[in-house]
């Protein structure tokens, strides 16, 4: 796939749809393929998305859902935290 250096993997759309949406297509799919932390058992780099808020772990083999383009949303922390208050 092509990269560019100024919109990196969004370089594989070629010239085209403007320079300014490209450069924020290149945020989404910098911070989705980025290699993040498994929320199960920490591995590092070992995440991928199956699909938009589907993730899976190459270490562990867990499933969950959590934001479009990263592992945990924001919102996916607030409700970790409040259901934890809640029930203990
Ligand atoms: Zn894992």
């Amino acid at each position: 796939m092509g990269r560019t250096k100024v919109v990196g993997p969004a370089g594989r759309y070629g010239a085209r749809y403007g320079v300014s949406v490209r450069k924020r297509v290149r945020d989404i799919l910098l911070r989705k393929n980025a290699k993040h932390t498994c929320p199960f058992c920490g591995a590092r780099g070992k995440t991928y998305r199956i699909s938009t808020g589907i993730w899976k772990c190459r270490k562990c083999g867990n499933t969950w859902t959590g934001g479009a383009y990263t592992p945990t949303s924001g919102l996916a922390t607030y409700l970790k935290k409040t259901i934890t208050k809640e029930w203990t």
